[in-house]
């Protein structure tokens, strides 16, 4: 699987170069032009990383990273033109991120990337998850057993696996999972999370991986879960 980058630049000539040369060395790039397209966008589809420039016609670089950060940890790779937002971006004490001056090699960038992934990967404290999605045959397996799941429990758990430790609003699962219902309400998300925990909870009783969100949502967890209020 190619990790997908996503490039948030207004230049689309600078944007073709590093998307031709993240394509080129085995990257799925998708380039956005604006600041709060691209918020959206991880919202709703996981990225290995983001490289952002400063300089949007919207939103600022730092803004658009800012309000990422909120909801997901995903490494940024900043693209700046002068030397007063460096001095800034310095400031932020970059943990996993790193920044680039323009203009600057492609191949100089790639590497970069490579470096913040393998850095990224290094640093994530990755339990080994518990669960085996066999997405081709539609099965998920807990702690080795095989899950008996409906339709319904399946897709969310499904929705819940693709991005450990996201939470989920209950309208951001309604509109993941039951897009092809009649009716859904938030009773329905509750009462099927309440029966994949159930089914869950037979094989292992004492580390449930869905978390609970008070007045948010649900997360799911690879390592062990946890009431958060
Ligand atoms: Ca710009």
């Amino acid at each position: 699987l190619k990790p997908a980058i996503l490039i948030v630049e207004d230049e689309s000539a600078i944007a073709d170069t590093i998307a031709y040369a993240l394509k080129t060395e085995g990257f799925n790039p998708l380039h956005l032009t604006l600041g709060a397209q691209a918020i959206d966008c991880v919202r709703s589809q996981p990225f290995a990383l983001v490289i952002l420039d400063i300089g949007l016609p919207d939103l600022s670089g730092f803004e658009v990273c800012r309000q990422m950060k909120t909801f997901q940890d995903i490494p940024v790779l900043f693209l700046t033109a002068r030397n007063d937002e460096v001095d800034k971006i310095v400031g932020l004490e970059l943990g996993g991120d790193d920044y680039m001056t323009k203009p600057f090699s492609p191949r100089e960038l790639v590497a970069r990337v490579r470096a913040i992934l393998r850095r990224s990967e290094r640093h994530r404290t990755q339990p080994r998850s518990r669960f085996e999605h066999d997405v081709a045959a539609r099965r998920i397996r807990f702690c080795g057993h095989l899950l008996e799941l409906t339709r319904y429990e399946y897709l969310l758990l499904r929705t819940l696996l693709a991005q450990p430790d996201r939470i989920y609003t209950r309208a951001q699962l309604m509109e993941q999972v039951w897009s092809d219902a009649e009716e859904s309400t938030d009773r329905t998300v509750d009462a099927h999370i309440k029966t994949v925990r159930a089914k869950l909870r037979a094989i292992d009783p004492e580390n449930d991986p869905i978390s609970t969100h008070r007045g948010v949502g649900y997360s799911l967890s690879l390592a062990t879960g946890q009431e958060v209020t």
